[in-house]
């Protein structure tokens, strides 16, 4: 197993990619903690597969555009686990439409989930991280390639997570800590559903021609979160059947 006895915190994972971290890296020999903001009842079916696997899970009630609340799940997912090895930000949100509309409500909550929470997260987390440690932030595939019109801020708020993993490796290298960035292409998640209005259209560019899974990202996640993975660092690994080779 890649991650035996590690402790992790996977941050929205009730659903979708993160749901599929959190029973990867179990399935891998790690205690899993994960947050959610309001499916309580899928959370909790998360932790009872967790604990199906033998390891231990908990699941914590956590608005990742409340910065307070990120702190303190941090601290709550260590208490639990006993200290944290690896912290997955994955909780995002999705924006699309033309800049010229977009309420200044939905750019604050675009920033303050998709960019303010890893950082304050990573904050939190990094006083707790030792020697081997790992911060895997979940961007997107729209960093790399704005393919198509209203995807502006979305897009923005994934290329920020680019600079930011550089910048925080450079940081924790010395410390013996990884940062790294894995960018999804399109999953196939109630975010952006394999048979939802747009998938055609979404699934022209992809080289293998159909959506992934989240399990797809998960795998490339727990390798990042590994010892094998420990001279891999500050750079991003795109994950997506090959939507932009
Ligand atoms: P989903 O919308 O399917 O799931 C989102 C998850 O994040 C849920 O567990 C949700 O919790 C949680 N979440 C959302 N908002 C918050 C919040 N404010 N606080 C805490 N938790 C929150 O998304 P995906 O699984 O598709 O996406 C996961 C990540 O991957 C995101 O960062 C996304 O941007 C990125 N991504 C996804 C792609 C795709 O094609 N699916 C492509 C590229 C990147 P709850 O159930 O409680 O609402």
């Amino acid at each position: 197993m890649l991650l035996s006895n590690k402790r992790a915190l996977v941050t929205g994972a009730s659903r979708g990619i993160g749901a599929a971290i959190a029973r990867t890296l179990a399935a891998e020999g790690a205690d899993v903690a994960i947050t959610y903001e309001k499916s309580a009842e899928l959370a909790a079916g998360v932790v009872r597969e967790i604990e199906a696997l033998g390891r231990r899970g908990t699941a914590i009630q956590a608005d990742s555009a409340d910065a307070t609340a990120v702190r303190a799940s941090v601290e709550k997912a260590v208490a639990f686990l006993g200290g944290i090895d690896i912290l997955v930000n994955n909780a995002g949100i999705f924006h699309m439409g033309p800049v010229k509309d977009a309420a200044l409500a939905d750019i604050d909550a675009i920033l303050n989930v998709n960019v303010r929470a890893p950082v304050i997260a990573s904050q939190a987390a990094i006083l707790h991280l030792g020697q081997g440690g790992r911060i895997i932030h979940i961007g997107s595939w729209f960093a790399e390639q704005v393919q198509w019109p209203g995807l502006s801020i979305y897009a923005m708020s994934k290329s920020a997570l680019a600079s930011f993993t550089k910048g925080l490796a450079r940081e924790l290298g010395p410390e013996g800590i990884t940062v790294n960035l894995v960018q999804p292409g399109a999953i196939d998640t109630d975010m952006n559903p394999a048979a939802g209005p747009l998938s055609e259209l979404i699934r022209q560019p992809i080289a293998v021609g159909k959506y992934g899974s989240g399990e797809d990202i998960a795998h490339a996640v727990a390798f990042l979160a590994s010892a094998k993975a420990q001279y891999i660092t500050g750079t991003a690994l795109t994950v997506d059947g090959g939507m932009l080779a």
